[in-house]
């Protein structure tokens, strides 16, 4: 396995992987209808069916392949995962060719229950798990089924002369009603339950439930971004355990992760709503605080003082008392993300050098 795909989460890999098939399985089963018209018209079966129509319609179809083609070969991005932007330009993509199609079938060819592949066209879009493309693919679908019912009309024998006008109608109108909502119900569930629980793997810490280092990032870059244009501020702050080691020395690991739980509980419960909560290391935890320095040396006063007068009370046997040390880097305009992290680290090492169980703000060189 290359070193890219190690570091990919399985909702990457799981998107990588399906973008690349059904964008090109879509243009080659459309493709497959170009070719079966294409010899039923060679063949003779296609009387009516002109030959400039067809030409067209093989034509539209190698232009399909052509551009899955390029999508195929363009989505993937220097750090090996898919797109955002090939991922929505596909998404449109795949969504237009089942709608152009679709219609290019109802009014070219004489096939009378064509609309029962509607199922078959869709299905394969669901793979996407987004509400919204299925809403409206197949919302095109529905409303073009019925349009061409009407246009159609006599070909079809949708006229209310036909003996089995009636119950025609009321058959083909259930199976539609259960086409789409069996679509509805795949997205929805697949939507649900793969790609909401593998998003909570992808972003949260398991064992502290706070967001992890991967999803970080993106966090940190936005409001840095907010900072630099909107002359927002944040504050960065940097919380280790002190003398951790002993805790799982003395008590063991599971112990160990009680106390991390339990600091983790502090942490979330005193930020702000807006503020975001990392777990940044093994036992060292990153706040994002979406406020000034003041505000942020007030939190986190409050984070420590809650964690030393309380304790963790491990299986009814042991309290253990812990304390933690903070480090906290204000924005500066001439700073970088990087270089608050390192200003916060070495802030928070001060703080452990100088007796633990502080909030620190400022280096004795800044002053
Ligand atoms: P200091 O006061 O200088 O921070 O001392 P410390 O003992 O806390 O030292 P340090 O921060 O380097 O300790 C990190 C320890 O955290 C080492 C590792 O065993 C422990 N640790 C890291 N992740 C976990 C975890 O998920 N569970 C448990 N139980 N322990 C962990
Ligand atoms: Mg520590
Ligand atoms: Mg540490």
């Amino acid at each position: 396995m290359k070193d890219q795909e190690l570091k990919m989460s399985a909702l990457d890999a799981y998107l990588n992987r399906v973008y690349k098939i059904i964008i090109l399985m879509s243009p080659m089963a459309a493709m497959m209808a170009a070719i079966t018209f294409t010899i039923f018209k060679i063949i003779g079966w296609y009387e009516v069916v002109s030959t400039a129509a067809i030409i067209i319609f093989d034509f539209t179809n190698l232009i399909y392949l052509s551009i899955a083609i390029y999508l195929f070969r363009t989505c993937i991005g220097p750090d090996g995962l898919l797109r955002k932007d090939k991922l929505k330009i596909g998404k449109i993509f795949i969504s237009s060719i089942i709608l152009i199609q679709w219609n290019f079938i109802s009014y070219m060819v004489p096939a009378r229950e064509f609309w029962a592949y509607a199922f078959f066209f869709i299905v394969l879009a669901v793979f996407f798990f987004d509400m919204k493309m299925i809403t409206v693919v197949a919302g095109g679908i529905v409303i073009s089924i019925i349009v061409s019912w009407y246009i159609n009309g006599e070909n079809l024998m949708m006229i209310p002369e036909y003996y089995y006008f009636l119950p025609d109608l009321i058959l083909r109108i259930i199976c539609i009603i259960l086409t789409t909502s069996t679509l509805f119900a795949l997205t929805y569930f697949g939507g649900k339950f793969l790609v909401e629980e593998l998003e909570k793997y992808v972003n949260y810490d398991t064992l502290t439930h706070l967001l992890n280092r991967r999803s970080m990032d993106n966090y940190l870059q936005a409001a840095y971004q907010n900072a630099k244009t909107r002359r927002t501020t944040f504050c960065l702050m940097m919380i280790d355990i002190d003398d951790f080691k002993k805790v799982n020395d003395t008590y063991g690991h599971d112990c160990g992760d009680e106390v991390l739980k339990f600091v983790s509980g502090v942490v979330s419960k005193e930020v702000g709503k807006k503020d975001s909560v990392f777990r940044w290391g093994g036992e060292e935890i990153l706040v994002l605080i979406n406020a000034d320095e003041e505000k942020a040396v007030e939190i986190a006063e409050r984070i420590r003082i809650e964690i030393s007068k309380d304790h963790v009370n491990y299986r009814d046997e042991v309290n253990v008392s812990i304390t933690v040390t903070i480090g906290i880097s204000p924005y500066r305009s001439n700073f970088t993300i990087q270089s608050m992290m390192d200003d916060a680290d070495q802030k928070l090492y001060y703080g452990k050098r100088h007796g633990k169980n502080r909030v620190v703000i400022q280096l004795p060189e800044d002053l």
